[in-house]
């Protein structure tokens, strides 16, 4: 599916259906993994922001680049009860993540999990999770936003 956005808050949107879609049906096994791929400024930390919204989350999610990795409590009555925002820029390889037990947290059934740069690590990606990918578009403000399974 392809969307093209205008605007930062139409990303947002974008995502908050996507988190209440992923929010009401589970997936599969293991975590609901969303990869964002993108160069930078692509909007796909924008893109967790307004899906984190969607799950209920108050805390301001930031960039995690320099975190690497973010758990947040999902308040609502949800099957979820974490959301987790892993951003892989500095990563060269899934080795570098391993010690972040980031293979527990893909399997663990009650977690909405959002990569960011996920092909940094594409062979711990399960092969259910969604792939989402962000173009810039002709215009500053545009971006085109691709959803596929992987
Ligand atoms: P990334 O995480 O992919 O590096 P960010 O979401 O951090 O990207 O940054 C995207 C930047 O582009 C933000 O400054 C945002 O305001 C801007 N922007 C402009 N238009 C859009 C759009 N249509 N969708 C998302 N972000 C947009
Ligand atoms: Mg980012």
């Amino acid at each position: 599916m392809h969307i093209r956005t205008k605007n930062k808050r139409e990303t947002e949107k974008i995502a908050s259906i996507l988190a209440k879609e992923v929010a009401r049906a589970r997936v599969g096994k293991g975590a609901a993994i969303i990869a964002l791929s993108g160069n930078l400024g692509a909007g796909k930390t924008t893109f967790a922001q307004g899906f984190a919204r969607a799950l209920g989350i108050r805390e301001r999610v930031l960039s995690p680049t320099f975190v690497i990795m973010k758990i947040y409590a999902v308040q609502k009555r949800i099957w979820t009860r974490h959301f987790v925002h892993i951003d892989c820029y500095r990563m060269r390889s899934a080795c570098d993540i391993a010690p972040l037990g980031v293979k527990e947290i893909f399997k663990d059934t009650r977690a909405i999990v959002v990569v960011e740069w996920p092909e940094r690590i594409r062979r711990l990606i399960p092969r259910n999770a969604l792939w989402v990918r962000f173009r810039h578009g002709k215009r500053e403000s545009e971006r085109d936003i691709y959803i596929l399974r992987k």
